[in-house]
């Protein structure tokens, strides 16, 4: 499958090399990287190389192959809590018109929040 990309798409722009970011974890299908307004310390977006605005427009492999991404962050970042959010339309809070998975570390208060 050939992956839809938009010229003027900002998370397109960053699967690109257009817009540099901090690189997680690339596949054929997915790219991750870390968030630049992060919530907590080593939030991350795992986001599909298709452009689609909702998760219910993105083709099936496309999910199937973010959420073991999404997985390996949580490991590697080793938190036992976090939060994966996926926002779709305004009245949701999405803000990025191009489909991403947020990955949300939550620390305690003795834990080290960054
Ligand atoms: P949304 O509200 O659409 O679910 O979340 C969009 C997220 O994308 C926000 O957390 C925001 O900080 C992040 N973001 C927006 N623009 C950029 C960017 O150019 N680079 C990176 N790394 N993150 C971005």
């Amino acid at each position: 499958t050939t992956a839809r990309t938009l010229a003027n798409c900002i998370f397109c722009k960053i699967v690109k090399g257009e817009i540099p970011s901090f690189k997680l974890i690339e596949t054929e299908l997915s790219y991750s990287f870390l968030d630049i307004g992060p919530v907590s310390k080593g939030h991350a977006l795992v986001i599909p190389k298709h452009c689609a605005v909702k998760m219910h427009e993105l083709p099936d492999e496309y999910l199937a192959d973010a959420m073991p991404i999404a997985k390996k962050i949580a490991i590697a970042l080793g938190v036992e809590n976090y939060n994966i959010l996926q926002n779709n339309g305004r009245i949701a809070h999405q803000e990025v018109d191009h489909v991403h998975f947020h990955v949300i570390p939550k620390y305690s208060a003795t834990e080290h929040e960054g």
